[in-house]
């Protein structure tokens, strides 16, 4: 996991440096602002840690970019300014930390290993229900811990349902989330990738069902029967 250092003391980034890889990160470091958002803009890091007495800007503003092109990679903040305003500002402006200097560097991985334990991750989510998982990023599904092959719609299908477990998906929106915007679709492909992933999930030992509803759509949630003899 690669992480970026914002950080225009180079003493403290050596330091910042060294301690990261100790705990097996790996490291970029940007002295100003303009460098950090070249970074950012480069490569997809698993967190920042960003501070905000930065010579070309305040990183604040580094922070406030990263939200508005919706880049959600999570930010530690490291500021000499340790006021209420500032904290509040940060942590408003979506920053997942914030430690005032001078700080123990032992509590700086610390908290930023907790910063990665609970972030999703630059690899995309991983979807659960039941005994099945999905991760979005490498696409791959598992049913019970197991490798579960799908192809390719029928994966997309199985993500959609997932992240809307326990309600209804619509038929037009599962298709429209499927195929995009594309016209060329046959009006029961979405029935038939839902019928082949029912079947797949089915013979993998999932504990999960697909409902049909009718007129309505689908609803994918755990089944009570598999779920209570498994
Ligand atoms: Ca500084």
């Amino acid at each position: 996991m690669r992480i970026l250092a914002v950080e225009d003391n180079g003493e403290l980034v050596d330091l910042l440096a060294k301690a990261l890889v100790r705990a097996g990160l790996d490291v970029d470091s940007a002295g100003n602002a303009a460098d950090a958002e070249t970074c950012l803009r480069g490569v997809h890091y698993a967190a920042v840690v960003l501070d905000l007495g930065l010579p070309d800007a305040d990183g604040l503003t580094v922070l406030e970019n990263m939200r508005r092109r919706r880049d959600e990679t999570p930010v530690l903040i490291l500021s000499a300014r340790g006021g209420l305003d500032d904290r509040v500002k940060g942590l408003h402006l979506g920053a997942s930390d914030y430690m005032v200097k001078p700080f123990a560097m032992e509590e700086l991985i610390a908290r930023l290993q907790a910063l990665l334990r609970r972030s999703p991750g630059p690899h995309g989510q991983r979807l659960t229900l039941g005994n099945v998982a999905f991760e979005t990023e490498g696409r791959q599904a598992t049913v019970g811990g197991k490798l579960l092959t799908l192809p390719l719609r029928e994966g997309d299908v199985l993500e959609v349902l997932l992240k809307r477990s326990g309600r209804v998906v619509s038929h037009d929106a599962l298709q429209s989330q499927v195929f995009g915007a594309s016209q060329d679709v046959a009006s029961n492909a979405i029935e038939v990738y839902v019928h082949r992933l029912r079947k797949m999930l089915a013979d993998a030992g999932a504990d999960v069902h697909i409902h049909t509803i009718r007129g309505a759509g689908y609803l994918m949630d755990v089944d009570k029967k598999a779920s209570g003899a498994a």
